[in-house]
């Protein structure tokens, strides 16, 4: 499986950071080995001082698809959850500064926490958003709705299987909204999908 995730899917996000508002969806991946499943904690790497928290809704692609059309995009996806991407903030000021990937800043073992999934449908208001947050030791510090998105789902979706083949189980990090900020050891995070909590993460 593959891990497809978002940069700057959030306007207020991309402002916060000082970046540009993008004009496609902005991808990069993470390996299977970034996952960090079953609420197990996060040991905080020694390359890095500065990590951040990232929370995102994670669509788990169910049908194979390339060139997806977005009015059929919804026929792709079932199941989502709540997903931290755990970003070394410094690695990846020092890529952008120097035009480099950012693999080593976004892609490290455990970088991708991973909730539970739900079922997409479930979880819908009546306007057909979806509401996520995220609590850092017992506070609010970030807070999403889909309605704000740049990209939706589906767009994504298209988007993304114009280039890549999109396999059972591979998962999509849809983008964090604004508040992110930085983690240290002892910090518990817990993310929800509206009022249920989906993902918990202690910080070693
Ligand atoms: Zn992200």
């Amino acid at each position: 499986m593959k891990i497809i995730c978002i940069g700057r899917n959030y306007a207020a996000h991309a402002k916060e950071l000082d970046n540009p508002i993008p004009k496609a969806p902005l991808l990069f991946m993470k390996p299977s080995t970034a996952l960090l499943k079953d609420n197990r904690p996060l040991y905080y790497p020694d390359f890095s001082k500065d990590i951040h928290y990232e929370v995102e809704l994670v669509l788990k692609i169910s049908k194979q698809g390339k060139h997806i059309a977005p009015k059929f995009a919804h026929k792709y996806y079932q199941q989502i959850s709540v997903g931290l991407d755990f970003t070394a903030r410094d690695i990846q000021a020092k890529c952008k500064e120097k035009g480099h990937p950012w693999e080593i800043a976004k892609a490290w073992d455990n970088s991708a926490a991973i909730g539970n999934f739900i079922d997409v449908e479930k979880c819908k208001a009546a306007d057909q958003s979806i509401s996520f947050s995220l609590n850092k030791n017992g506070q609010q510090v970030q807070i999403g709705n889909t309605k704000n998105m740049l990209f939706a789902f589906d767009q994504l979706i298209a988007h993304i299987s114009s280039f890549f083949t999109l396999q059972v189980g591979d998962l999509i990090y849809t983008g964090t909204p604004k508040g992110v900020g930085p983690i240290v050891i002892g910090d518990l995070l817990e993310a929800y999908i509206g009022e249920q909590k989906l993902l918990e993460c202690l910080i070693k």
